[in-house]
């Protein structure tokens, strides 16, 4: 029957990069889900990289990791967040995978020897690999978000082949919506609609009418602008929409919504009567409190790498965002440079003025002796300490270094030849042979020790399962005599191999925890990941006691933990 048949929206990009497509086609996928719609996502990448995993973060934001291991574009983050749509490897193709995927094939002797041309064997992939994920899910709507600018030479056969997969699905079936730029120009004082009209223009040239108009822009557009845009652009002047400059990612399904957006996409694929009316109160209320927060505001500092491009912490940003809605306070996130607290002096100071700290993962050595020094003075100042994958690691060297006094303690990744390997390749003594490549990537379960903080903030699940990306592992055979000073291993693989997190005992320190995963990935702005919101929940503590103790904060933040009264003798 036609009416259980996946729709398709496809969403492509014109006049410049960076106008928010993602996001965008993320907004869409949430109102229709406030609809009772099921929608599932996809992002087609024109670049040639095979695995965007290798990509540098400096160029292009951070790598999010789905449950299956795949190593996807940021964008995929935001689908995660805004819809519930789960996604793997089938979810993001570049040109790359697309082109070997055909190689492969024309190898095998798949074609028979036939000529192997771009339209129709690589249009071809593309069109199956979108009809693989409509197939799999039987969504109602499957959005398809085409990366680039239209007139990029390498998009050229992913627009080709979502203007035939539109041909074959028909009117009413197949929607494309176009992002666009009006700029405001000040010298003329006004909008400027031609860059769109061109936009537009390109579009049609390579046989693509768009349906609907979303007009980034940094002011209102007038009854008199959309007229014009729609009289050139030939849409209705309902399908042009302005996409304003808002306060808060969580904002943009609100503005669309406000402009009839899904009740004309709604409308343009026949879905009307399935999906009449948006509910979008949990969803009002999450902007409200991000925009409005009753309990104040905490200021975590992130001590990190390639801190001057937030792109590349993308997900742990938002997961901090979300903690904060969860615990109704703003999150002050202050990055910073790692290295810089190695020369200077008065680093104690400068960090003293955050409420909580956090070391988010990272690769490579630079940087590493700053992480530990912060991680020293929160393990000291019992400030609260959230360690993230390296921050983990970073963690199990600053107490095998500072605790056990083991000086040289190191991971194999920043002294191979370390007589302390605490962090260490484990794969190389342990054959673990479903890891296929050098990476633990994806999903993996994790066994949570009774008692301990991390079982209680998971809600005292005995498993959990997170998300992996790194190489290195913390090396089992210094457990024990870490453990003998007290720190925790709350959480194991199931099959006892893998080190997954570590903590302080309570009766040191209120929250000092250590995990190898990325909780990052799986938290959404109405599901805030657990750790986080505990995390920041302990940094709203902090801060409430320092402001009752306000006179005194200076020596309460300078008290030293004798080292030797950490053990706790609880296994
Ligand atoms: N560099 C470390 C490793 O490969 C940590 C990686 C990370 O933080 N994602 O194990």
């Amino acid at each position: 029957m036609s009416e259980n048949k996946t729709k398709y929206i496809f969403v492509t990009g014109g006049v410049v990069s960076s106008l928010g497509k993602g996001l965008a086609a993320s907004s869409i996928g949430c109102l229709l889900e406030s609809r009772g719609a099921r929608v599932q996502m996809m992002k087609l990448d024109p670049y040639i990289n095979v695995d965007p995993g290798t990509m540098s973060p400096f160029q292009h934001g951070e790598c999010y990791v789905t449950d299956d291991g795949a190593e996807t574009d940021l964008d995929l983050g935001h689908y995660e967040r805004f819809t519930n749509a789960v996604l793997t490897k089938a979810n993001n193709w570049t040109s790359g995978r697309i082109y070997l995927s055909v190689i492969e094939k024309e190898r095998r002797g798949d074609y028979l020897g036939k000529t192997i041309q771009v339209i129709p064997h690589i249009t071809d992939e593309i069109k199956k690999a979108v009809r693989v994920v409509a197939e799999k899910d039987s969504p109602d709507v499957l959005i398809v978000e085409i990366g680039g600018t239209v007139g990029d030479i390498e998009s050229l056969p992913f627009m080709e082949a979502i203007r035939q997969l539109g041909n074959e699905e028909g009117r009413g079936n197949a929607l494309y919506v176009h992002v666009t730029l009006v700029p405001y120009i000040a010298a003329a004082g006004e909008l400027k609609t031609k860059p769109t009209q061109h936009s537009v223009r390109e579009l049609r040239e390579i046989g693509i009418s768009a349906d609907i108009l979303l007009c980034r822009s940094e002011k209102p557009l007038s009854k008199d602008l959309r007229r014009k845009i729609a009289l050139f652009c030939n849409v209705q002047e309902n399908a042009v929409i302005a996409a304003l400059d808002v306060k808060t990612i969580y904002e943009v399904p609100l503005a669309f919504h406000e402009q009839g957006l899904d009740d004309l996409i709604v409308k343009e694929l026949q879905l009307e009567e399935k999906f009449p009316i948006a509910d979008l109160n949990d969803w009002r209320e999450l902007v409200s409190t991000i925009k409005q927060p009753s309990e104040g505001e905490v200021k975590i500092a992130i001590v990190g790498k390639y801190v001057e491009l937030e792109d590349s912490y993308k997900s742990l940003r938002e997961a901090l965002t979300h903690a904060g809605v969860a615990n109704n306070l703003r999150v002050n996130v202050n990055w910073i440079e790692s290295e810089s607290l190695l020369d200077d002096e008065n680093y104690q100071t400068r960090l003293q003025d955050f409420d909580a700290i956090l070391v988010p993962g990272g690769f490579g050595k630079r940087g590493i002796l700053g992480m530990i020094r912060a991680i020293e003075f929160a393990r000291k100042s019992k400030t609260p300490y959230f360690g993230i994958c390296l921050g983990m690691q970073t963690a199990c060297i600053e107490f095998a270094r500072n605790v056990l006094n083991l000086r040289d303690a190191d991971s194999t990744e920043f002294n191979p030849d370390t007589p302390f390997p605490i962090i260490f390749k484990l794969r190389d003594l342990v054959n673990v042979e479903e890891l296929g490549g050098t990476m633990r990537l994806g999903a993996w379960q994790c066994r949570l020790k009774e008692g301990s903080l991390a079982r209680e903030i998971y809600h005292n699940s005995p498993e959990i399962s997170e998300r992996h990306r790194h190489r290195y592992e913390f090396n089992p055979e210094f457990r024990t005599a870490l453990e003998n000073e007290g720190l925790i291993f709350s959480g194991v693989s199931p099959d006892g191999k893998f080190i997954e997190m570590i903590e302080l005992p309570r009766a040191v320190h209120p929250f000092f925890i250590g995990c190898q995963f990325h909780p990052e990935y799986k938290s959404k702005p109405l599901d805030a990941h657990p750790l986080f919101v505990s995390f920041v929940q302990a940094a709203q503590e902090n801060r409430l006691k320092s402001e009752n103790l306000k006179d005194d904060v200076t020596s309460d933040k300078k008290i030293e933990i004798p080292e030797r009264s950490m053990s706790v003798g609880d296994e």
